[in-house]
């Protein structure tokens, strides 16, 4: 679908989605924004301009998501084996999964955030070390022993989907680049990912934020075994950095497009000081550790004792995120007792 002169919304499906559903909810989700039991799709852009094409994000790497990709791409008189720049938006499954596959297809020039290219041996390449690192993880912020193995091994069925490929050009932010006469800005929004990046086209007043911006939803920002310093408060300032941009189409990675930028990012830091208002509400008195505050909190998709142990771990690590933002806020202390970490009212 054309969404703008010479930029193309395709979709890829998640795994668990067949292409005609995925195609269907996105219609449906529209007309009627509700929560899924998981995301069915990703939506890839492809701007096509003067001799030029570069493609924002792809999907899993599944014969399903390549196929529709595919597809969309041939809509558009296009083919997959023409792109020429591939621009993740961040370093998750569902929008760089496949970037090892087209790499092998089109030669293209593979651009990544440096902190998120940085990642990629540990998180894909080599990723038994991160097992390893995540029970202890798992045990610092008291897991019961019953959970913490499964929690731990959680996301590993996702490499399969993944054919990860080290970036060939790693960006900082701030960087312009030309797609014909279009002129995209590189802009770096740490929080959901640390090398999270957003492009903005000023002259046509269009903004691609990935996952950092969505309709509805709101990207899990969390902290595990990759993080450093405070996600949260990068999430937050990623939001700001984005206020002050003259935008009239923001282009997501999920869900559908948005028109009001400044409307949703008030959405969303109102979203967070609700959740972080519940957070401090859920620690005792005489401290909790983030397992506890996470199972008392009220997650959007029901309790942590009804979830699959991968969303356990997202909602653990969210959790955290939560609590060292409000200790860097000076709201919450921390303490070690013994092997685990306690969170204290201030
Ligand atoms: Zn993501
Ligand atoms: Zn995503």
């Amino acid at each position: 679908m054309q969404v703008s002169e010479g930029i193309y919304q395709l979709l890829t499906p998640f795994p668990e989605f067949s292409f005609e559903d995925a195609k269907m909810l996105r219609r449906q989700l529209e007309e009627h924004p509700r929560v899924t039991k998981g995301l069915p799709y990703v939506l890839p852009y492809m701007i096509k301009r003067g001799g030029d094409t570069v493609l924002v994000d792809c999907g899993w790497n599944t014969d399903n998501a390549y196929q529709a990709l595919e597809a969309g791409m041939q809509e558009h008189g296009s083919h997959p084996t023409e792109i020429q720049k591939l621009i993740i938006t961040h370093v998750h499954p569902d929008h760089y999964g496949m970037a090892g596959r087209l790499k092998q297809i089109a030669s293209c020039d593979v651009v990544l955030h440096e902190k998120d290219a940085e990642v990629i041996t540990d998180r894909y390449l080599a990723p038994k070390q991160l097992t390893d690192n995540m029970s202890g993880f798992m045990s610092l912020n008291g897991v019961p022993e019953l959970n913490a193995p499964t929690m731990a091994r959680g996301s590993m069925g996702m490499i399969d989907r993944v054919a990860a490929v080290p970036a060939d050009t790693e960006v900082k932010g701030g960087e312009m680049f030309k797609v014909g006469d279009f002129d995209f800005q590189i802009i770096w929004t740490p929080g959901h990912s640390p090398g999270h990046i957003c492009l903005y086209e000023p002259n046509r007043k269009i903004l691609l934020t990935g996952d950092h911006v969505l309709p509805t939803i709101t990207p899990n920002v969390s902290i595990h075994t990759q993080t450093h310093g405070s996600p949260l408060g990068d999430y937050m300032r990623s939001l700001e950095k984005l206020v002050d941009l003259d935008v009239e189409l923001v282009l997501p990675a999920h869900e559908f497009e948005i028109r009001d930028l400044k409307k949703r990012l008030r959405e969303i830091e109102d979203h967070h000081e609700i959740r972080l208002e519940e957070m401090v509400n859920c620690v005792d008195a005489g401290g909790s550790t983030a397992w506890e505050v996470a199972g008392r909190v009220k997650w959007a998709t029901g309790m942590l004792a009804d979830f699959e142990p991968f969303m356990q771990r997202a909602a653990v690590g969210e959790t955290l995120a939560h609590l060292e933002y409000l200790f860097e806020l000076g709201r919450l202390s921390k303490v070690m007792r013994g092997k685990t970490l306690y969170w204290l009212p201030v």
